[in-house]
């Protein structure tokens, strides 16, 4: 980083924008294997939070690469890149008073923790959810094919099959995704914001 940049501090209070926003700003960090139920779970919980108003949104990691990660791919260097970048975007976000819902397969635990600490730096909160389901259950699911195509090898480097996922080891909140409907998971992360 250049000597040269200088921080300008921002002059609105946290509580004025607070009062626009609904609340406080947090982020919700949902890892899980492809087929989890992340992306399905955070959009149920950013429409509940809605609701409740709340500035919410989801940045789900399949989207994302369509943008600001498009130029990434699936390398371990370039997941760590992909982590990093949403967790900046998500920490603007939550100092701008939104409760982001990251839905990012996201494996690597020291690419999580990264962006744990960065969002602490920063005195913001930070959740880290874990959506569990065995492979069995994310593969019988598969709703893009992408295990099937990862068993065929026409796709290299599969989170679960043939890249490593860490789960996580001090989740604040863990979804039993194999056994809970989405209602009452989504339900689950809203309580964490509520009472966060
Ligand atoms: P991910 O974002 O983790 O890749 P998705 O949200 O795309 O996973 O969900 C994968 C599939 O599992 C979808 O077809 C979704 O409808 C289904 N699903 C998600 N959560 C649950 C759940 N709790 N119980 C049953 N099916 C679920």
């Amino acid at each position: 980083m250049s000597d040269d940049l200088t921080w300008h501090p921002g002059t609105v209070e946290p509580r004025r924008r607070h009062e626009v926003t609904g609340g406080p700003g947090a982020t919700i960090w949902l890892t899980g294997l492809s087929g989890s139920g992340k992306s399905t779970i955070a959009h149920r919980a950013e429409e509940l939070l809605i609701e409740d108003g709340r500035a919410a949104y989801t940045l789900d990691g399949d989207n994302v690469r369509h943008g600001l990660n498009a130029d990434l791919g699936f390398s371990a260097a370039d997941r760590t890149e992909n982590v990093r970048r949403v967790g900046e975007v998500a920490r603007l976000m939550a100092d701008a008073g939104v409760v982001v819902l990251v839905a990012l397969i996201s494996p690597y635990a020291a690419d999580r923790d990264a962006v744990r600490a960065a969002h602490a730096a920063a005195g913001l909160d930070f959740s880290v959810v874990y959506v569990a389901t065995s492979l069995e259950v994310s593969e019988a699911r598969d709703p893009k094919g992408l295990y099937r195509k990862a068993r065929a090898g026409e796709i290299t480097g599969f989170t679960g099959i043939d890249d490593p996922y860490q789960a996580p080891s001090a989740p604040e909140l863990v979804l039993d995704a194999e056994h809970d409907d989405v209602d009452t998971l989504a339900g689950r992360v809203v309580d964490l914001v509520v009472s966060g």
